[in-house]
């Protein structure tokens, strides 16, 4: 089943690039497993899925270390951590994760970079704004982000790669195209403020109801839970 959908779910990603000339290989998958076992997370890296999401640290850590003792391959996967990081286990989060999602306030960045730094690790995140007054009860307001982007960049543990925004739930996914474009937006805007040497490439936005919509307004990260195992 897993297979299925995931061969359904990368039809429906080439048919949207194709109406708008965008790449398929841009948009990047990620596996949203929490509540799934550890048995399914393996299954849906089977069908080719290299980017494992979690919400919860506690729970991210069981699944990572069942699976590299599993087998040696499952530890070259990368790890998601999508949901909300209270700081108190911002130590426990730079050692699994490859990307965290959720930077929502400058303490929490200042916070991940003291934990990096530890561990010799230059951790890559993407700051959560709010794009939406309803649904999502975290992230920085989007007036703000530029400014803290600014004061996290000076952070030699962090890299920031891009931004992550959770639509509001809507009935149709239309309601969450303005959402998904004041991402982009927004990005495009901080990456003319040159406040890095580098440019915000990632954009992490749609999930199994609106994903096609996040991908035209230019999505490159897509998280899917229930697309993948509930088809
Ligand atoms: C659960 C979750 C997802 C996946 O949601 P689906 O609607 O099942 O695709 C994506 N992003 C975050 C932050 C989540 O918590």
């Amino acid at each position: 089943m897993i297979r299925d959908n995931l061969l359904k779910i990368n039809e429906r990603i080439s048919l949207v690039c194709s109406k708008i000339n965008r790449d398929p290989n841009e948009i990047n998958i990620v596996a949203v497993t929490k509540n799934r076992t550890s048995g399914q997370i393996k299954e849906v890296i089977e069908a080719g899925i290299a980017d494992i999401g979690e919400n919860r640290v506690q729970e991210a850590l069981l699944k990572y270390n069942t699976l590299s003792t599993i087998d040696y391959r499952l530890s070259t996967i990368k790890w998601h951590m999508v949901g909300h990081l209270q700081t108190n286990k911002a130590k426990e989060a730079v050692k699994i994760f490859d990307l965290i999602h959720s930077i929502d306030s400058l303490r929490l960045a200042v916070e991940i970079d003291k934990q990096a730094a530890k561990i010799n690790k230059i951790q890559n995140i993407l700051i959560e704004v709010k794009t939406s007054k309803e649904a999502t009860k975290f992230g920085l307001e989007p007036n703000n982000t530029a400014e803290v982007i600014g004061e996290v960049s000076g952070l030699k543990n962090i890299k920031v790669d891009g931004l992550m925004t959770i639509a509001p739930l809507v009935d149709n996914p239309e309601k969450a195209r303005p959402y998904f474009r004041m991402l982009r937006e927004l990005k495009e805007k901080i990456n003319e403020l040159r406040l890095m040497s580098y440019e915000l490439r990632v954009l992490s936005m749609g999930m199994t109801d609106d994903y096609q919509v996040a991908i035209e307004e230019g999505s490159t990260m897509i998280r899917l839970g229930r697309a993948i195992f509930e088809g």
